[in-house]
């Protein structure tokens, strides 16, 4: 006998039939002597639906009335569930999330856990009954007691917290695909599912859109070390679990107010490579990529830019040892990347730099907290150390900076984040590389449509500009992802200035580009554009750490598809390309294929 928590999503209950054949599965769990708490979210689109309602009435609805609005979808789902257990004989009672304590922040509509109490649930579980929670929904601390919500696709959250402060043996996610797939089986049907996979790299999938799991449910699971598992709720198949590494304890209270930053990493066993100035069209990273990945060797950062006019950059880092090589394959690839170009365009130009070291701040903390990254580049600019390049994933900010930096750098960033424990340097890698030789390089690929392009022209090339910029847009609760810095300084009114790209949630980006706009006097930087019209394509997986030629095999597959990669962002698990909204799907597609990820089998999704 055991103790689990369950989670039932939209589709999942989305009817009358629905409900009643979880409640059959969740009588047969208690039937087998389990106790359980049940966590289920709206029926079908009811969320969708209430947000259309407040829409029509307001453009802009307060968030406070939103919640209000949204946390009763979830109370309609508890209700006829805990229904529908009774008709079976089976014991039951619904609580909201007020009802549990489910204490949370009081940012509205995007609230934190702090904490949740457990007696009155550890009560109704004593009498025998199975508890349905609503999911998505907490209430603030204080006198308050306003009612919250967690954020889109928020029940996954509710349920691994809940799983945390009862110490469940595990969680498990019941939704309407038959576990976690190599990519969203709406888009490759050929998508095959995963058996297991860790945290770390369903965080990176999570986070880069695939819906299946709330990135936050992935933290919690990973920070408590809850077995967390994903089924379909049509099936007895087994799913796929989401595998953590052993946990330490940690206090349940501040539940999701975890530090943002775990860990300062560096290397300085790295050198830079540029490419400035070369064609901006398909094929060129591929190309590029696929001559040093047949000389063997494995690049770590990668990061092109945006394109000013229609050239591009790109720049990569690699260990000091493989620089010469590296060197050697970009000067040789040059003229062959210029034959087509328009004779107008600039020369291209390599440029290598070995004075250089990486410095990057890690933890799954700093999800969904804007001002994570800002902090960081503060915290450098302070100490007058000026950014070469900026790369990001959700969980990692990584920048490169003067070699003779890096001491102080790492001082002041420890200092900043709070971290005592010495940094992890050198090998860098906060990622465990596995043992076994038969690992996929690459586990999934996810696509996100949901994102914008920033562009931030001609900002002064000094310490502090990332800082300033980057902190306006927290102040204004914007979170950006894929910050990319240029490599190429152009000269503006007598002032060395580079462009600064991001990407950010297609609902802030006008917000993004005002508020920018409005400091532009004062920061001194040029034209901010808004490209809405992106997608960003990314693969993820552990196996691809010391492994050359995952990059170019990506790059290819765009290439034969004949797609435009737009911008690059690498971190040690993860490579995110920017492309045409118009191309998301064909090169979702093409990269799947391109690393073997398909089955036989199509997956059907309920409708
Ligand atoms: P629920 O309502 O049960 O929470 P969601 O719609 O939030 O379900 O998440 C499940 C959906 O996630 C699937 O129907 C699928 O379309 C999508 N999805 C995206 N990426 C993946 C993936 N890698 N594996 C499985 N499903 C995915
Ligand atoms: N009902 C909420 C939503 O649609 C929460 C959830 O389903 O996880 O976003
Ligand atoms: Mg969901």
């Amino acid at each position: 006998m055991g103790f689990i928590v369950q989670k039932y999503g939209g589709t999942s209950v989305g009817s009358v039939e629905r409900m009643q054949a979880v409640a059959q599965r969740v009588k047969r769990y208690a039937d087998e002597g389990h106790a359980l708490v049940v966590v289920v979210s709206a029926m079908g689109k009811t969320t969708d639906g209430l947000v259309k309602l407040a829409n029509e009435i307001s453009s802009n609805p307060s968030r406070r009335e939103m919640d209000m609005l949204l946390a009763t979808g979830e109370q309609v789902s508890i209700a006829l569930l805990s229904m529908a257990l009774q008709e079976l004989g089976q014991p039951a009672i619904s609580l909201t999330g007020a009802q549990v304590g489910i204490v949370t922040e009081a940012a509205h509509s995007r609230a934190r856990i702090l904490r949740i109490a457990t007696e009155r649930l550890e009560r109704h579980i004593q009498e025998g009954k199975v508890v349905v929670v609503a999911g998505f929904q907490g209430v603030s601390s204080g006198d308050d007691l306003e009612i919250t919500t967690l954020g889109r696709g928020g029940s996954d959250t509710s349920a691994v917290a809940l799983a945390a402060a009862l110490k469940a043996d595990f969680c498990e996610i019941y939704t309407d695909v038959p576990g976690i797939l190599t990519t969203d089986p709406r888009l490759v049907p050929e998508a095959q599912l995963l058996d297991e996979i860790t945290s770390d790299e369903m965080l990176e999938l999570a986070s880069l859109g695939a819906k299946v799991l709330h990135p936050r449910a992935v933290e919690i699971a990973r920070n408590y070390g809850i077995p967390l598992v994903v089924r379909s709720s049509w099936t007895d198949e087994p799913g796929t679990w989401v595998v953590s590494p052993q946990s330490q304890p940690r206090p349940l209270e501040g539940l999701e107010l975890v530090r943002p930053v775990d860990a300062v990493e560096f290397d300085t066993d790295q050198a830079k490579v540029s490419l400035l100035r070369i064609p901006d069209r398909p094929g060129v990273a591929a190309r590029l990529f696929g001559e040093i990945a047949s000389q063997d060797l494995d690049v770590d950062l990668i990061i092109q830019s945006i394109h000013e006019s229609n050239t591009n950059d790109i720049a990569f880092t690699v260990t000091q040892a493989s620089l010469q090589k590296a060197e050697a394959v970009a000067n040789a690839i040059l003229p062959a990347l210029g034959r087509h170009q328009d004779p107008t365009l600039e020369t291209a130009e390599v440029m290598v730099d070995r004075q250089i070291a990486k410095v990057a701040i890690a933890g799954a903390g700093m999800i969904g907290r804007p001002g994570v990254a800002a902090q960081m580049f503060t915290a450098l600019a302070n100490a007058g150390i000026n950014i070469q390049m900026i790369s990001t994933s959700e969980v990692k900010v990584s920048c490169v900076i003067r070699a003779t930096d890096c001491d102080r750098a790492i001082a002041t960033l420890c200092q900043a984040f709070e971290i005592s424990q010495s940094p992890l340097g050198q090998s860098s890698s906060a990622f465990i590389p596995p043992k076994t030789g038969g690992t996929p390089p690459v586990r999934g690929v996810a696509l996100d449509l949901k994102q914008a392009r920033l562009a931030i022209r001609f900002v002064p090339d000094r310490p502090g500009m990332a800082a300033q910029i980057f902190n306006l847009l927290a102040q204004h609760n914007i979170s950006v992802d894929m910050i990319i810095q240029s490599q190429r300084c152009r000269v503006m009114n007598g002032i060395a200035t580079r462009d600064i790209a991001c990407t950010v949630a297609q609902a802030d980006a006008e917000p993004a580009r005002l508020a920018l706009m409005a400091a532009q006097t004062e920061l001194g930087y040029g034209e901010v554009t808004v490209n809405p019209a992106i997608a960003k394509v990314s693969i993820v997986g552990a196996g691809m750490i010391n492994q050359p030629g995952v990059a170019a095999r990506m790059f290819a597959a765009l290439a034969e598809q004949r797609i435009n990669i737009q911008m690059i962002a690498t971190s040690e698990i993860k490579i995110s390309c920017l492309v045409d909204e118009d191309k998301a799907v064909q090169a979702l597609q093409a990269i799947h294929a391109a690393f073997n990820l398909g089955g036989t089998q199509s997956i059907q999704v309920p409708a």
